[in-house]
This record gives structure tokens, sequence and C-alpha cells, in this order.
């Protein structure tokens, strides 16, 4: 067709290709802006099929815009409504499962779909642009029910929580003035509070997002790297920003017993965090060989199924009570 042959722009040859989308008329149709979103939607399916295809826009695209639209809107009633809950999987010294902080992950109690994980949600929240609001409600609530639980039980007031937060929040030059201002609000001390951050970030050497990071250590909170080992950043640039520490990502310790390759990287990057002063964290942790496994590689403390699944906040704060030793009588 045309487009095998070169374009001659100003001298240049130019290769380009089409992706085309096709709506067929149905009487549905009440303005051709509505026809043009679902040739839309088709061509971007044809993009993703790969190059110079076409594709007919049919009943199930139809369908999957149709959530995909439905679910944002749920998602800025939910904001407004609360129906996000924060989870706590506890983080515990491997050694003697001691729980010594708790990490916030999102829940959506959906009015009809029930409870969603963040694989269900997250994504279009961050296209939506919703995502940082999302996060800082999280933020928030997570301060809330750990400064809580630090003054109703004594023996747990050194609990920490980490919080994930997001590039966009980290984009933000109130980032370090509203996370101050939460604290302020909930009196949680700034060392409790620990923010994950995912790779990506230290990619910015300059800009705010450094500065943000630089400002949240300056105030007093603590950063860790969630994910550790799954991005594609230098050790440099790692080494030279102002992280205290490190999360091994799941995928490393799943099969870290039955896979070399794995069990090197999780050696290697204990040492690494060990020789840099680096608190280090597994994550993932579902059998008890894993656990043995990550205390001889030199790993402190880890999460996952094998020490306790995600616990909403009842749940978890029963638990800090239950470990509570008996008050002495007066
Ligand atoms: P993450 O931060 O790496 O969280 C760990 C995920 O692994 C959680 O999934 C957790 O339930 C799961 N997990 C923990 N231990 C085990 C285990 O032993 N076995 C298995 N199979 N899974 C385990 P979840 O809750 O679905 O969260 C997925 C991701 O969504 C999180 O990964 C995090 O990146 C993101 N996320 C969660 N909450 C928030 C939030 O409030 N804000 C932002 N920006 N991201 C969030
Ligand atoms: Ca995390
Ligand atoms: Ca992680």
């Amino acid at each position: 067709g045309i487009f095998d042959r070169a374009f001659d722009i100003a001298g240049h040859h130019v290769y380009s290709g089409a992706s085309v989308g096709v709506v067929l008329g149905r009487a549905e149709y009440r303005s051709p802006d509505q026809v043009l979103r679902d040739a839309d939607t088709a061509m971007y399916r044809a993009k993703a099929g790969g190059k110079s295809a076409w594709v007919v826009f049919d009943e199930a695209m139809h369908a999957a815009a149709r959530a995909r639209f439905q679910l944002e809107i749920d998602l800025r009633l939910a904001l407004e409504r609360e129906e996000f809950r924060p989870y706590f999987p506890p983080i515990v010294s491997r050694a003697d499962s001691r729980i010594v902080a708790v990490e916030a992950l999102v829940r959506w109690e959906h009015p009809q779909r029930g409870l969603l994980v963040p694989g269900e949600f997250l994504h279009v929240a961050y296209e939506a642009g919703l995502l940082a609001e999302l996060d800082w409600w999280m933020l928030e609530e997570a301060g809330r029910h750990l400064a809580a639980w630090r003054r109703r039980y004594p023996q747990h007031a050194e609990l920490r929580v980490n919080v994930n937060v997001d590039e966009r929040q980290l984009g933000s030059k109130q980032c370090a003035t509203d996370v101050a201002a939460m604290l302020e609000r909930t009196g949680l001390p700034a060392n409790a509070l620990v923010l994950e951050v995912t790779e990506s970030v230290f990619r910015h050497e300059h800009g705010q997002v450094a500065e943000s990071l630089r400002d949240l250590k300056g105030i007093g909170v603590q950063l860790v790297v969630d994910d550790f080992g799954t991005g594609y950043s230098s050790l440099e640039a790692f080494a030279a920003s102002p992280f205290d520490g490190l999360k091994i990502d799941r995928g490393f310790v799943q099969d870290m017993e039955t896979n070399r390759r794995h069990r090197a990287i999780v050696r290697t990057v204990a040492a690494f965090a060990d020789d840099l002063g680096l608190a280090i964290t597994a994550e993932g942790v579902e059998t008890a060989a894993q656990a043995r496994l990550l205390g001889e590689l030199g790993c402190d403390s880890a999460q996952g199924f094998h020490f306790c699944a995600p616990l909403p906040a009842a749940a978890l704060e029963q638990r800090l009570a239950e470990s509570a030793p008996i008050p002495a009588l007066a």
C-alpha cells in the first residue's frame, strides 16, 4: 500500500505507518463525537496490536470502554464517600516475629463489587489523575491509626508505618510541607513515618522530586526504596540518594530456594545494604524455609503471608493488643 513506500520530506526519506479504527454506523449514535470516540478506541486497540493494522469497533470494546468510564466515576465518588481502607501487613523482625512496623496498603470497599485490591483500580486512578489525592488520603489515615496505636499500646510505642507514595506527590513543591502538616495533625513523630518510593525516583538527580526527598529527610521522615532490584537504576545513583533502607522485591524472594540467580541477588543486595548502613526488608515471604534462608543471607526484617496477611485496622489493633504484657497491679 501507500505506506510501504518512503515519503519524501524536504529531501529525507521518511517511512510511516497508519493504524486505523473503524466504526460501523449504528442507530445508538447521537452525535459525531460519539462515533469519533469509538473510532479512537478501536484505533488504540489497533496500535496496541502492532503497527499498521486496522480494527473494527465491537461490542466487547464498547463494554470495556464503558466499564473503564464507570470505574473512573466510581473512583471520584469513592474519594468523596471515603470508601478506601488501609490494610496493614505487619513487618516483623525475622528472628522473633515481633511487629516492628506495618505497611499501609489501599483497599476499596466498593458498594457493589465488594473489596477491591490495588491491581483492580490503581492504574485507572493514576490515568485519571486521582492517585495523588488517594495517596494523600491514605497517608492521613495511616498516620492517624499509627499515632493512636502508639499511644494506646506502650509496648508498641516505637511502631512505625510504611506508606507508598507516588512520584507525582513528590513532584509537588508542597510535598514535605504537607507531610509535616499531617504529622502535626495526627501527632505522629516524623521518625515513625517511612515513605516507600519506587526506584524510578532516584533517576531524578535534580528537580522537584529530588528536592522533596531531601526536604522529607530534613524533617526526619524515613525513606525506603520499594521493589528494589526490579528497576534499571544504577547502584551509584541509589547510593548517592538520601535513603534509609530498601525492600527486596517479592519476585526474588519467591523462588529463592530453587533459583540460584535470585538467591545471589538477594545475598548481594543484603550485603550492599549492610555496607551502606541501610535497613533491609524482604517482601513476600511465604514459607518458613524462605524466612530461614533470608536470615542466613543477612536480612533482618520481613513481611509476607508466612508472617501475616494484610489486616484491616481493627484486626491489626487486636494483634497489637494481644501482644500486650499484662499490666502490673498498682
Ligand atoms: P507493594 O507495595 O509491593 O505491596 C506488596 C504487595 O504484595 C501487596 O499487594 C501485598 O498484599 C502483596 N504481598 C505481600 N506479601 C505477600 C506474600 O507473601 N505473597 C504474595 N503472593 N503477595 C504478597 P497489593 O495490596 O495488591 O498491592 C499491590 C501494589 O499496589 C503495592 O505493591 C503497591 O505498589 C501498590 N499500592 C498499594 N497501596 C497503595 C497506595 O496506597 N498508594 C500507592 N501509590 N500504591 C499502592
Ligand atoms: Ca510497598
Ligand atoms: Ca514492594
